[in-house]
């Protein structure tokens, strides 16, 4: 993996709050529930994305959480690294028919990543930068708060954003110099600087900015509370506002920001639940060449 997450570990632990939330493994589905809530893909685990059909027009419910159903009847929900607890979810159709389905997630071992002796101000950002570090956070949660009703990703998923050997995967915990650090949330694919990286699913352009930690960033509105995360890129040639198709080129690859090397951090989120990337794009596979942007 990276080691200048040194660094991004600690602010991780700043950047992205941590969420708990329980949840899922299905359990029996009877009759009604097969029409009100079928599950299409994904399944109840600690990093999972779940994408059921529903009947256009029906309210669902996910532990007091109303969900949004797209025109077609597809919704989605996820699975944080560290959710335990079964999760209800509940389908109302317009007629008062209701399903239940209880999601229990699975648990998974995670990779323990120990680095001792490093400085104390890698560790632990310097005092000069906090002000600069808190102004990100900001503006990456604002990002990522954006729920559109775009609706291409339900339907047809997540793509690659580049090829090339996986220097860093998610949930991995790192504990610097005995301290604990926020697991690591993306999953880090090396590839050469100025490679092609493309947009995981089509949506719009939330944030393009340069930040401390993980230098240049793009940060993608899929719809339905998914947004993803691309970083450390050596360009950018999407703005906010930009529409981007599945596959569109949006910047190539680098190592700015706390970076010891090319490569490309991306993570996938829902609402406030990161999501292992590994587990919705599937495994790895040279679809996507890495060749250069025109
Ligand atoms: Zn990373």
């Amino acid at each position: 993996m990276h080691q200048k997450f040194s660094i991004m570990m600690a602010i991780w632990t700043v950047l992205f709050c941590t969420a708990s939330m329980a949840v899922t493994t299905n359990s029996a589905a009877r009759a009604d529930s097969a029409i009100l809530l079928k599950l299409v893909s994904g399944k109840a685990v600690q990093g999972g994305l779940l994408v059921f059909q529903t009947k256009a027009g029906t309210k669902i419910i996910l532990d007091g959480l109303e969900l949004p159903v797209s025109a077609d009847g597809l919704f989605v929900l996820g699975f944080h690294r560290d959710d335990v607890t079964p999760q209800e979810l509940l389908a109302m159709d317009a007629s008062g028919k209701t399903a239940k389905l209880t999601l229990t997630p699975e648990v998974r071992d995670w990779e323990i990543q120990r680095i001792d002796n490093l400085p104390t101000n890698m560790v632990t950002p310097p005092e000069a930068v906090i002000t600069r570090i808190k102004k990100d956070i900001k503006n990456v949660k604002a990002a990522r708060a954006v729920i559109s009703d775009f609706d291409d990703v339900l339907k047809n998923g997540f793509v690659w954003p580049v090829w090339g050997r996986i220097s860093g995967i998610y949930g991995a915990q790192r504990i610097l110099n005995g301290k604990p650090r926020q697991p690591h949330y993306g999953i880090d694919i090396a590839a050469p600087s100025g490679v092609a990286v493309r947009a995981a699913g089509a949506g719009r352009v939330t944030m393009a900015m340069d930040l401390y930690f993980t230098g240049g960033t793009v940060i993608i509105d899929h719809g339905f509370g998914l947004n993803s995360t691309y970083s450390h890129l050596k360009d950018m040639y999407v703005r906010p506002g930009d529409r981007v198709t599945r596959g569109g080129v949006i910047g190539s690859v680098g190592s700015t920001g706390r970076s010891t090397g090319p490569h490309l951090d991306w993570r996938i989120n829902w609402r406030h639940k990161r999501l292992d990337p590994l587990l919705i794009a599937g495994p790895l596979h040279p679809a996507l060449p890495a060749s250069r942007p025109k």
